[in-house]
């Protein structure tokens, strides 16, 4: 059993943290950045140490003061979160050789699902479905027009160290394939400093549904269903459900098994994503795999009534797993509640929160770490809330949704709230019939309407 965990991480995911670590017994440590020294997390932990200035690499990325705060305070397990150093196999390693439990994967695990082309050899070998496309890097122009008549047009041109939907170009017919092949290196050098580049096939009107798994230190991988994420901003999600209104029992059972098999293949410990493209006809493809717990965890932890982060620990203290899957018992849907405004394509706005207002009421949960008089710091991602409802049916879980939007409130900043109201009432997202193009098309029109 851990004595004390410290999160290297900050805002609702920290909290969500400390939350289990309290019913567990567990004490916490919660390190922040000067920018952050009023945010819920550092209020909520046992004890709480400052590691730096406000940008991330001084602070949050910041290894070796991350490392001195967790042996001052004696902890003896970390918890990275999500994003900053979550997928980061150097410092899953570092925390080893500190004596430190990472609770994860190990290093060896997150490397073999980092770099894309890694992961879908990794995939093929292991006999998962992936994107039909090159066989690895593509290096000569001659070649890769090559290979994308093999493939059949569109493809899309992705860089292997790609993120964020960085690197990643269409192209639909030959003609202009020279162009895009020299802007997605172009990009991708820029990006990530590493211009490899490989080809796949482009999966027209594709949902985006991920599949949540869980593996413990003795081999044991169990499947926890599935998440719809197609209502998506360019390539970032903003709405997150379980169970997909796509999903039938078989599908479910077809992409349950490949997850499993996914995660097997590499003997993962700890909860992951293996995030799969299905198109129209039911055909799933593998991804990519996310070595970490996500945003969107709540709604999963909703439908099958589980907490994740509780698992997580269970398993980096070496708790065997029973093996069965779990299925949605109840539908859940998240709405991602970010400092932007929706009515000026998404611009963040960041400033102090005058007043706050959030839902309440039967099935209704939110993942918070602001409050009335806070100050939304401009150096981190924008998201201040999740809003996450849950019910018997699909319909019933959209008009709580509705419900609970009316009674968020918050005033002194821009909020995506209008956007989620708006998106509630499309015919087209009620009805469940959506892919991963869906808000190209949306418009917000004016505030006043
Ligand atoms: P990143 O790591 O940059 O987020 P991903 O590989 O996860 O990139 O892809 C992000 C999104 O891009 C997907 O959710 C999907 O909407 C789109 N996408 C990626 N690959 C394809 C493909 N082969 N066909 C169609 N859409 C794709």
């Amino acid at each position: 059993m851990f004595n004390k965990v410290l999160i290297a991480n900050r805002g609702e995911i920290a909290l969500r943290v400390i939350r289990t670590c309290r019913e567990m017994g567990i004490k916490t440590v919660a390190v922040f950045s000067t920018a952050d020294a009023d945010s819920l997390h550092v209020r909520f932990a046992d004890e709480a140490v400052c590691i730096g200035p406000p940008a991330s690499k001084d602070s949050y990325l910041n290894i070796p003061r991350i490392m001195a705060a967790a042996e001052i305070t004696n902890a003896d397990a970390i918890h990275p979160g999500y994003g900053f150093l979550a997928e980061n196999a150097d410092f899953a390693e570092i925390c080893g050789e500190y004596g430190i439990k990472f609770i994860g994967p190990t290093p060896s695990q997150i490397k073999s699902m980092g770099d894309k082309i890694t992961a879908k050899t990794t995939m093929i070998k292991a006999g998962v479905p992936v994107v039909p496309g090159s066989d690895g890097l593509v290096t000569d122009l001659k070649h890769a027009l090559g290979l994308a008549k093999e493939i059949g047009y569109p493809v899309i041109l992705k860089a292997t160290a790609g993120g964020g939907g960085k690197g990643m170009r269409i192209v639909h017919d030959p003609s202009n394939f020279e162009e895009q092949w020299s802007r997605a290196r172009q990009e991708a050098k820029a990006s990530f400093g590493n211009d490899g580049i490989y080809i796949e096939k482009y999966i027209e009107e594709p949902r985006h549904i991920e599949f949540q798994i869980a593996g413990d230190q003795f081999g044991t991988v169990c499947h926890l269903s599935e998440r719809e994420c197609s209502i998506q901003r360019r390539h970032q999600k903003l709405i997150e459900e379980s169970p997909s209104p796509f999903m039938t029992d078989e599908l479910r059972e077809k992409m349950g098994k490949a997850a499993i098999l996914a995660g097997e293949c590499i003997h993962y410990e700890g909860v992951g994503t293996v995030e799969f493209l299905v198109d129209k006809y039911r055909n799933f493809y593998f991804m990519e795999m996310n070595t970490r717990i996500q945003v969107e965890h709540p709604v999963t932890e909703e439908v099958v009534d589980h907490d994740l982060i509780k698992e997580q620990l269970k398993i980096a203290m070496g708790e065997k797993i029973s093996g069965k899957n779990y299925y949605p018992q109840m539908h859940a849907i998240e709405c991602r509640i970010n400092a932007e405004d929706p009515f000026k394509d998404f611009r963040p706005s960041p400033g102090k929160i005058l007043s706050l207002h959030t839902s309440k009421g039967h099935g209704v949960r939110v993942d918070t770490h602001v409050y009335a008089g806070y100050v939304i710091p401009p150096f981190y991602d924008s998201m201040i809330a999740k809003l996450i409802c849950r019910a018997r049916t699909r319909e019933e879980c959209i008009t709580k949704m509705e419900r609970a939007l009316e009674e968020f409130i918050v005033e002194g900043v821009k909020t995506t709230i209008p956007f989620h109201k708006k998106l509630m009432k499309d015919e087209k997202f009620r009805s469940g019939d959506f892919h991963t193009g869906f808000l190209n098309t949306f418009e917000m029109g004016n505030p006043d309407e």
